[in-house]
């Protein structure tokens, strides 16, 4: 592959793509490389629209990968403004809006994730200009604005990106009211004491929590919104903010032979059902050879390399996948970190007594970290979460004791 001339096109322009771009780059200077996206920008960073760009800390043009320059130099091209609506695999194009139809030898599929959306009883409220979603830089511009304006808003959903926002707006000095249908916040995956310790802390900054709690109808009175609870209560609010999770966005393939389960189906390599087809990021149900099963993730860290093992891959060299996944929440002060995989284990250990030293749940299964989650304020966890990373990795059996030793360095062991 490395000295043939190849059509090489990536769907989709984000971390995936701007990272497996240059990682192809790396390798092959011959080729041509196309990424095919259709927002407006180059591909940029998503954590800051939760959390800087919305209380005006970070400008949004200071979150891309890379600047057009490095695009130029490295004979790049990004193709904006392009929807890509079909694709035949049999004959290798893919076609998108503004006539652009486009032939490739190897396509990387990236086209991440896109937000799961509230079924309104009312479709009316559907178009509502108050009752708004965070995916792009445009959603999270017309956010920064709203927010401001508000004076009682209303989050629904309260995974990571819902009380992240929650945490910026409190940042303005206003209350958040915050609904989610199960009875812990960020899902199950995080021990229930650390999310109960996230729960107290946006309390003690004013916001409001409504837990168990299921949407019966959402009604617009004048310029406010009336939300009614299955309990019937109602909660007046001028501002609703949906964070209810994301699915893998792979509409476009739906009814192609591309193998589709919980996200596009790829092996160790990237490798999709299809030959010469690979698949990257969020978009990505990927096997994972140290878990031995597949997974899907949505997180900065392995949307990255994920691109760029696809692009090592892309380019001949056969290169496995095996990343411990991390990935990371900042809200208010706090920190959180999550590496591995925190929901199959047989025993689990705490380390650390209070957010402030910090504190970290171990999973284990036989003896050996399968996952660690940590809270702290500021970066305090973020040491034993790496290192938990590498003890898992290397497999390397530790004792509960040891783990739950606060005295006790981590990297002796390693
Ligand atoms: C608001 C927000 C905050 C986040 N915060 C964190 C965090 O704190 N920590 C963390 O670890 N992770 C965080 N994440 C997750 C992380 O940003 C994602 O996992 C990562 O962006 C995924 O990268 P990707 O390249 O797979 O997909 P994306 O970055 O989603 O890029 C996919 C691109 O493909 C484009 N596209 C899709 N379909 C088509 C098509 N048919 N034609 C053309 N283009 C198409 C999309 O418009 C998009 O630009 C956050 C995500 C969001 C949205």
């Amino acid at each position: 592959m490395k000295n043939e001339h190849k059509n090489i096109l990536i769907i989709g322009g984000g971390q995936a793509s701007a990272y497996a771009s240059q990682e192809i780059r790396k390798h092959d200077s011959k080729s041509t490389v196309t990424i095919v996206t259709e927002e407006k920008f180059l591909p940029y960073e998503r954590p800051p629209l939760s959390k800087n760009c919305l209380v005006d800390k970070r400008k949004y043009e200071d979150c891309l990968f890379f600047s057009e320059k490095f695009y130029d130099e490295n004979n790049i091209e990004v193709k904006k403004n392009i929807h890509i609506n079909n694709i035949d695999f049999n004959k290798k194009i893919i076609t998108g809006n503004s006539n652009c139809k486009l032939s490739y030898d190897k396509l990387l599929i990236a086209t991440g994730s896109k937000n799961r959306e509230l079924e309104f009883e009312n479709n009316d409220l559907k178009n509502e200009e108050n009752i708004l979603y965070l995916r792009n830089i445009d959603d999270s511009k017309k956010i920064n604005l709203k927010i401001k304006e508000c004076n009682n808003p209303v989050i629904i959903g309260c995974g990571f990106i819902g009380l992240e926002i929650a945490a910026s707006i409190s940042q303005f000095e206003k209350k958040v009211t915050l609904i989610e249908k199960s009875s812990q916040l960020m899902g199950r995956v995080i021990p229930e004491e650390i999310s109960k310790l996230v729960k107290l802390k946006h309390e003690q900054e004013g916001n409001i929590f409504f837990l168990n709690s299921n949407i019966k109808k959402i009604e617009k009175e004048n310029k406010e919104f009336v939300i009614t609870l299955d309990f019937n209560k109602e909660i007046k609010t001028d501002l609703i903010i949906i964070g209810v999770g994301s699915i893998p966005n792979t509409s476009v393939f739906e009814n192609s032979e591309l193998i589709i389960e919980n996200g596009i189906k790829v092996n160790e390599f990237c490798q999709s059902s299809i030959e010469d087809v690979f698949a990257a990021g969020d978009v990505a149900n990927f096997y994972h050879p140290h878990y031995g099963k597949y997974m899907r993730l949505e997180s900065y860290k392995h949307a990255q390399n994920h691109g760029i093992f696809a692009a090592k891959n892309i380019c001949g060299l056969k290169e496995s996948y095996v990343d411990i996944p991390w990935m990371w929440s900042d809200q208010f002060d706090l920190n959180l970190q999550l590496s591995g995989v925190c929901d199959d284990y047989d025993d689990m250990v705490s380390r650390g007594k209070d957010i402030r030293e910090g504190i970290i749940y171990f999973f284990l299964k036989k003896n050996i970290i399968h996952g660690a989650c940590g809270l702290a304020i500021g970066g305090k966890v973020a040491k034993n979460i790496r290192l938990a990373s590498k003890l898992s990795e290397k497999k390397i059996k530790i004792s509960k004791e040891i783990l739950s030793d606060t005295s006790t360095k981590l990297n002796k062991y390693l």
